[in-house]
């Protein structure tokens, strides 16, 4: 596997047994970017204000609390019950006089939905229904695999078990928080994920984008996730909200032109690959120079490899072979 040489020795170690997971080398790198950016995975009710109804605790992952005059909706719970119980707890602390408090999850990963057992009775948990099938179909996997990553994750994860969520939608449901402040949960298509969710608050022209959108950050396709034209037409429709904020999960807030920055990258990488793919060039190859290419241009990220993504290129069932 890619081993990266820039991480400390425990690290390592984690990585090559994600390596050793479903994972593969690339997400590995991702996962140590996110490591190298100091996102903790024990969250602290330290918040963030983002728009007026939007608050961000940073950690792995960002959480968005977003606060209405009668309910509270959290999106992400971080790894682990003791996580969730901390971001409930920043939420009541936003909005102490909200009696709902409604729970989203933009995937189906640990770091974004398994903390929901630290959150209080009765708390509303909604998402759409593809992310609730991956949780039906991989979610136990992904759990006993995160669980084997170090002894922090074993603790954190101990005792988890997972409940059927009280409402789940289609495409879209909205949710009224009150005072004017709305949520719109949106399912576009695959991406990072196949039921990857997308949180849009009003009136802040907010977009909560989970993996989908991110700030200076290789996309990263989890294994039978979306494609690399599912995730541009999945772009494509987010571009029609013009949303003016953007809270990405695994990297830094931003203003609405991180969408088209994402499409840029995404579409530059596809381009790339595809002209190396009908030259006869092997894909190993190909994401090489990309990577290399992209390390050029983009000298402050984390990483540049993108030959996880370039592989998903070539593999892309849309793409003539
Ligand atoms: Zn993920």
């Amino acid at each position: 596997m890619n081993q990266p040489h820039d991480v400390h020795a425990p690290v390592a170690k984690q990585l090559a047994l994600l390596g050793m997971g479903l994972y593969g080398a690339f997400a590995a790198v991702s996962a140590a970017a996110q490591v190298a950016h100091m996102r903790q995975p024990i969250l602290t009710e330290t918040t963030t204000k983002i728009s007026d109804h939007v608050w961000e605790i940073e950690g792995f992952p960002n959480i968005a609390i977003v606060v209405g005059s009668r309910a509270t909706l959290v999106v992400d719970t971080g790894l682990g019950p003791k996580n969730g119980d901390t971001v409930a707890r920043a939420a009541s602390r936003l909005a102490p006089g909200n009696s709902k408090l409604f729970l989203t999850t933009t995937h189906f990963h640990p770091e974004h939905a398994d903390g929901e057992p630290g959150f209080p009775a009765g708390t509303i948990l909604i998402r759409d229904t593809v992310q609730q099938q991956e949780m039906e179909t991989h979610g136990q996997q992904m759990l006993d695999m995160f669980r084997g990553m170090s002894a922090q994750n074993k603790e954190l994860l101990a005792g988890v078990v997972l409940r059927t969520p009280d409402i789940t939608f289609g495409q879209e449901a909205t949710l009224d928080l009150g005072g004017g402040v709305t949520a719109r949960l949106l399912w576009f298509g695959g991406a990072h994920t196949k039921g990857d969710e997308l949180t849009l608050i009003e009136p802040d022209h907010t977009l909560i984008s989970g993996d989908v959108v991110q700030n200076k950050t290789i996309p990263f396709i989890y294994g039978d996730g979306g494609t690399p034209t599912s995730w541009l037409a999945v772009l494509d429709k987010i571009a029609a909200l013009n949303v003016a904020h953007v809270l990405p999960d695994h990297s830094e807030p931003g203003d609405g032109s991180l969408v088209a920055a994402e499409h840029d990258l995404i579409s530059e990488i596809r381009t790339q690959a595809l002209a190396l793919k009908r030259q006869g060039v092997p894909a190993d190859v190909a994401g090489t120079r990309i990577s290399a290419e992209l390390k050029k241009r983009h000298p402050d990220w984390g990483t540049t490899d993108a030959s996880g993504f370039v592989k998903n290129v070539y593999d892309d069932p849309a793409d003539p072979q």
